[in-house]
């Protein structure tokens, strides 16, 4: 199989609506947009089989059920899980690391540690803070040079009383990739949990969480060219078992009595209440369409796109680059050096470029560059090369503008 961005692009009905036929799409790590068969696994979903799930028997009720237990195989499939129980349908990355800091800390013993890194996301961050004041636990951060992990030392933040170690598959921020097996090594000797926030990672590469070797992965269907409002979490058959549940409900439970309940087996223990069944629809469709594709090739374009565009900034005076081309998940971010981040911003959207400025939910990186507000252009499979040049002689006319 080969690899043309130009083709990929033609099953994005999006870019061919006439109000975005000058678009250039560079928000990715904010959203990817979703391609036609997407958008009609949702649309067939409401037309032929809408019902609820499991909680009654009738022919569209079993054809719903049946969907989301193909999906959940499809999703087993696209991670390598062992088994369809491992995997747990939730709202999205945000949600499945809420339902692991709630369930993991609530049977942590004051002064236990959990290690995260000033590169997290902000999803990745509040949901242990949370945590370590209900339950009195202390977090602990990967030591930092100006603000950048250093994975590589890991090693010296872990103790007997490390208990999670949770970490970034890729930075939205500034697209810096974690080398996942030098963590697994660290992590080797040691009995903690570790969890990877995968909502960056799933877009750009094949994900095989027996070879990554984590006990949990977190990703959003939006960010890899399916529906919002869904995504998924893996978790060891073993673990998921022993954790106790997180909402409570219907479908999540065996029986009910006055004072306690059971809990059904997994992985329905972890999903109370009706899902949301259409984008979950929209979900097999994203993991049919990514399992269609070139995965090797879609990256390599992804990987010349990013490249050149640090070549091209790093050799202009004018900007201030703060990504780095090397282990980089297809993120762009820097300042200019005249004017402002925002103020580039709006010169860009009022060309029809779409691009973020912030802190990109990643305040802690932010603060060690010195708070600094940047331009994030974010990569997927459908930019071509026509858009990075486009996107190239815009900032360069800004320059111009500026000085
Ligand atoms: N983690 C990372 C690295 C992200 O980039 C994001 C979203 O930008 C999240 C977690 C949260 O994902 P969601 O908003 O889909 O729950």
């Amino acid at each position: 199989m080969s690899f043309s961005a130009e083709e990929f692009k033609r099953q994005f009905p999006l870019f061919a609506q006439e109000e975005n036929s000058e678009l250039v799409y560079l928000d990715n790590a904010a959203t990817t947009q979703k391609p036609m068969s997407v958008i009609n696994a949702i649309r067939d979903y409401y037309i032929h089989s809408s019902a609820n799930t499991h909680r009654s028997s009738h022919r569209l009720a079993r054809k719903s059920t049946e969907m989301v237990e193909c999906v959940r195989k499809k999703a087993a499939q696209f991670v390598n899980a062992v088994s369809e129980k491992e995997i747990i349908f939730c709202r999205g990355a945000t949600e499945a690391l809420n339902l692991l800091a709630h369930c993991l800390c609530s049977e942590m013993e004051p002064g236990d540690e959990i290690v995260i890194s000033t590169a997290e996301h902000h999803a990745n961050i509040v949901p242990w803070q949370m945590a370590a004041e209900r339950h009195r636990l202390t977090i602990r951060y990967v030591p930092d040079i100006a603000g950048i992990p250093q994975f590589d030392r890991l090693g010296e933040v872990l103790n007997e009383r490390t208990r999670v170690v949770s970490l970034t598959g890729g930075s939205n921020a500034i697209g810096l990739r974690p080398d996942l097996a030098a963590i697994s090594q660290s992590l080797r000797h040691v009995q903690v949990k570790w969890i990877v926030d995968g909502a960056q990672l799933a877009a750009h590469e094949e994900i095989d969480v027996r070879k990554i070797g984590c006990d949990f992965f977190v990703c959003s269907a939006h960010k890899f060219y399916g529906p919002s409002g869904i995504g998924f979490l893996y978790g060891r058959e073993g673990l998921l078992e022993s954790m106790p549940p997180w909402l409570g409900g219907g479908e999540m439970i065996s029986k009910v009595e006055p004072q306690t309940s059971g809990y059904a087996d997994l992985p329905h223990k972890f999903e109370a209440g009706t899902s949301s069944l259409a984008a979950l629809a929209g979900l097999g469709a994203a993991l049919d369409f990514l399992a269609q594709q070139d995965r090797k090739a879609m990256a390599e374009h992804e990987q010349k796109l990013v490249h050149y565009l640090h070549r091209k900034l790093a050799a202009s005076p004018d900007f201030r680059l703060i990504s780095q081309a090397s282990h980089n998940l297809g993120i762009v971010a820097f300042v200019p050096v005249h004017g402002s981040a925002t103020d580039l911003m709006h010169w860009l959207d009022e060309r029809d470029i779409a691009v973020r400025v912030g802190h990109h939910c990643a305040q802690l990186l932010g603060r060690a560059s010195g708070n600094l507000v940047t331009v994030r252009a974010s990569v997927a499979a459908y930019n071509t090369d026509s858009d990075i040049r486009t996107f190239l002689q815009a900032l360069e006319d800004f320059c111009e503008v500026q000085q």
